[in-house]
C-alpha cells in the first residue's frame, strides 16, 4: 500500500475532530479546532485550548492573538501558511477552564497523529499550560526560548501571543524567541548542540510526558 501523503493525514484527521465525540468538551464546543497550515511545515506552534475567538471561527490563532501571531511571523518573513497551528485540546472548555486530564489525554490521539504526518523540525509550546504538559515542572519565565530535545525532538517553548494582548511588555521578548527559532531553522547545519537533551523512559513517558 502507498504512503499516505501528509496533506491527506491532515485533512483526515481535521475531518475527524470536526464531529469528534470522544469527550466531553464536544458539549461546550461550537466549532472544534483541528489545526490550519502547511501540512509538511517545519514548525508546529502548539497552544493549550481554543479560545472564545478559535470557538467561534473554528481557527486557532484568530482575534487579537491572531493579529500579533501573524506580525511576529511577518517580521520573519514567514506567513501562517508555512507553519502549522494548533491546540493540544481541539475544543474550547466551558469558561476557558483548563482541560480536564482525561479531556487532554483522550484529545493527545489527534495531536499525536498531527505530529507523525507534519514530522516537524521544530514544536512550539505556546504558553505555559503547554509547556508544563511537556516538563510539569518548567517556568516559562525561565525556559522561553530555549531550545530543548526531547527523545530526539526538539522543541522551544514560548509565550502565548495571547499574553502579549495584556501584558504587551511581553512582545519584545516573544520577537526575540521568533527571531531565535527562525536564525536555527534557516540554518542549513541546524546544529543542536549545546542543546538541552532529555531522554525520558517509554515506561515514565505516560507521567512526565502525556503530552506529544
Ligand atoms: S476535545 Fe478532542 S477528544 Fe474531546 S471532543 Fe473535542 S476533538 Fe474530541
Amino acid at each position: 500500500m502507498p504512503d499516505i501523503a501528509p496533506l491527506e493525514l491532515i485533512q483526515q484527521i481535521s475531518r475527524e475532530v470536526k464531529v469528534c465525540s470522544l469527550c466531553e468538551l464536544q458539549h461546550s464546543r461550537l466549532k472544534a479546532v483541528p489545526g490550519y497550515g502547511q501540512s509538511s511545515a517545519e514548525i508546529i506552534f502548539v497552544g493549550n485550548a481554543p479560545d472564545f475567538f478559535e470557538d467561534k471561527e473554528g481557527l486557532p490563532m484568530v482575534g487579537t492573538a491572531g493579529l500579533i501571531f501573524d506580525e511576529l511571523l511577518e517580521k520573519e518573513n514567514l506567513h501562517r501558511k508555512q507553519v502549522y497551528t494548533t491546540n493540544m485540546v481541539k475544543c474550547r472548555p466551558p469558561n476557558d477552564r483548563h482541560p480536564e486530564p482525561l479531556e487532554l489525554a483522550t484529545c493527545l490521539v489527534y495531536l499525536n497523529r498531527q505530529l507523525e504526518a507534519i514530522q516537524p523540525k521544530v514544536v512550539v509550546t505556546l504558553g505555559q499550560s503547554s509547556l508544563q504538559r511537556l516538563m510539569p515542572n518548567a517556568k516559562l519565565e525561565e525556559m522561553h526560548g530555549k531550545f530543548v530535545e526531547i527523545n530526539g525532538q526538539l522543541y522551544i517553548p514560548f509565550y502565548h501571543p495571547r499574553s502579549v494582548v495584556n501584558n504587551p511588555s511581553l512582545r519584545p521578548v516573544l520577537e526575540e524567541d521568533f527571531k531565535k527559532l527562525i536564525t536555527w531553522i534557516t540554518d542549513p547545519k541546524n546544529d543542536t548542540e549545546g542543546f538541552n537533551k532529555i531522554s525520558v523512559k517509554e515506561e515514565d513517558k505516560q507521567e512526565q510526558l502525556s503530552l506529544f
